[in-house]
């Protein structure tokens, strides 16, 4: 057992800076606004954090887990941590302190306070999950992949220019799992002349690559002209990518989570609930099943997928082209031009029988990738299909949570 630390001794959290991937989890899920960040780095406020350890799971990276036991006094200031490139070493600590204890304490801060469960989604995979592998290339040391292929997969008369790009490892080892994601280091420097961060895309393809057997993966990128404000900006890696050709080279690190990962187990049911460009974990799941299909052992897929128009969406004519019978398929298109405005929520709603069934059953594991904004409203039509059931949301959110069924990943 742990015993107490004298009050003078903090066990300080800290963010690996050489690891993060600036995905803003963290910030994200700290309940008490501990974390923040500039264009450098993310940090935690010594001040503020209470050691709860919310923000540890859901951290794709493992950068977050990362603590010091300081002299309260001389803890490492925000500022200070902002213009870190990378962790200071461990400090001795002084005779006053030679009571505080040390080793194995380090590896499991104990919280101050309960951490609430803020977060909509599972901290912990599906029990049935494979094993993943993260972090086995660094910006230190990231690895050089080929661009294989690269293509538009939305309309060319559309505003929307998503592609499907793949990156082959050749010989080198790139294990990954559906639903995981990888960071791209764009060439260059940022404003201030640093090289610039890592940027995040999650997997399109499969475990056993874009091409069955074949040591490659893909990427669903959408070429970004333009802020949340809709003001015009030029975003430095999607355009980058967009703009590879084949063979060009490619810095490549990662793998990155291990919590929003697929059941492993015979006859699990899929709910994917996706906007845009957060198809890729989607198409990545499906074409596990689809890989499979003749063995029996797939569960029922259950996909809602957004979109502005058909022509918008992309993977729309692929997509089209499965078995109904294998995958059930619900379009919302928010600006097809004749049609209502339709959101995923609205179709969950509609279809609350299927939905209703399928959360009924514990084999069912609910993914949900996209735009930040439709988290509340996935949610809400999640809650209006339990309660129309019969059901406590609460209870059974709660289940959802803890047992790894309900994933969210959005931005
Ligand atoms: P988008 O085209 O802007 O939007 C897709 C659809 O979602 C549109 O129909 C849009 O309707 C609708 N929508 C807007 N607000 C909504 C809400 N509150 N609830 C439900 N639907 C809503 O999408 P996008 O530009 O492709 O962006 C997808 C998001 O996925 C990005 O934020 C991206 O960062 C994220 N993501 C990408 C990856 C990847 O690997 N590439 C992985 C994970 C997540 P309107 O007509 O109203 O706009």
């Amino acid at each position: 057992m742990n015993a107490p630390l004298p009050a003078e001794v903090l066990k300080q959290h800290l963010i690996d800076p050489e690891i993060c991937i600036r995905c803003n989890t963290c910030e994200e899920t700290c309940p008490i606004k501990a974390i923040s960040h500039d264009s450098n780095n993310y940090v935690v406020d010594p001040e503020i954090c209470n050691g709860c350890m919310a923000c540890v799971p859901p951290c794709p990276t493992g950068a977050i887990d990362n603590w010091r036991l300081m002299v309260r006094a001389e803890a490492y200031g925000v500022q200070e941590q902002l213009g870190w490139e990378e962790l200071p070493g461990e400090k001795a600590l002084p005779e006053m302190a030679a009571a505080a204890p040390a080793g194995d304490e380090l590896d499991a801060p104990q919280p101050a306070a309960p951490a609430p469960s803020a977060a909509p989604g599972a901290t912990v995979p599906p029990w049935s999950a494979a094993h993943p592998y993260v972090n086995l290339y660094t910006h230190k040391t990231p690895m050089t992949a080929t661009v294989v292929g690269n293509y538009r997969v939305t309309g060319a008369d559309t505003e929307s220019d998503i592609h499907h790009i793949v990156l082959d490892f050749g010989e080198l080892p790139f294990p990954v799992l559906e639903g995981q994601s990888i960071g791209i280091l764009p060439p260059g420097a940022d404003a201030q002349g640093r090289p610039h961060h890592a940027r995040q895309y999650s997997l399109a393809s499969p475990r056993d690559g874009e091409r069955a057997g074949y040591n490659n993966l893909s990427l669903t990128v959408k070429r970004v002209t333009e802020d949340h404000a809709g003001a015009a900006a030029h975003g430095v890696c999607s355009n980058y990518l967009c703009d590879l050709a084949k063979n060009d080279k490619v810095q490549v690190i990662g793998p990155f989570g291990h919590t929003f990962l697929m059941p492993n187990h015979p006859r699990a049911n899929l709910i994917m609930i996706c906007t845009g460009t957060g198809s890729a974990p989607m198409r990545a799941m499906t074409e596990r099943y689809r890989r499979r299909i003749e063995t029996g052992e797939n569960g029922r897929l259950l996909l809602f997928f957004g979109a502005r128009t058909e022509r918008e969406l992309p993977y729309f004519g692929p997509l089209m082209k499965l078995p109904r019978d294998f995958i059930d398929i619900n379009l919302a298109l928010s600006r097809e031009a004749g049609q209502p405005k339709r959101y995923v929520q609205d179709l969950i709603r509609d279809r609350a029988g299927a939905v209703r069934e399928l959360l009924a059953d514990r084999n069912t594991c609910i993914y949900v990738c996209g735009l930040k904004g439709m988290e509340v409203g996935v949610l809400d039509a999640l809650h209006d299909v339990a309660v129309q059931a019969g059901q406590d949301w609460s209870i059974l959110h709660d289940a959802l949570r803890r047992e790894g069924r309900l994933h969210f990943e959005t931005y």
